[in-house]
């Protein structure tokens, strides 16, 4: 099954992969691992139906604080004070 030939940005071949995804909801992040059609040209990942169902319902747990699927890999921060203005808080 191959849900994509070309990549639907540039036009370039495509590659199945194995990538990491991050998903943000009410100020929590879930990062997982999904197999993705990755360009080879410029870097467009392009997820099948199967793959992109669960994400929503993934932030809508993490919205609602329902952490049963979810394990803690350690803590998440944003930057504050940080001295090079080149560096901003992600809020
Ligand atoms: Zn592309």
């Amino acid at each position: 099954m191959k849900p994509f030939e070309k990549c639907l940005v540039c036009g370039g071949d495509i590659e199945n992969k194995r990538v990491e995804k991050i998903l943000r909801g009410g100020g929590h992040t879930v990062a997982l691992k999904v197999w993705a059609e990755v360009c080879l040209h410029c870097g467009e990942r392009l997820y099948s139906e199967e793959v992109v169902k669960p994400f929503e319902k993934i932030r809508d747990k993490l919205r609602k604080q329902e952490f049963t699927h979810f394990t803690g890999i350690g803590q998440s921060f944003t930057v504050k004070d940080w001295p090079d203005k080149a560096i901003q808080t992600s809020a």
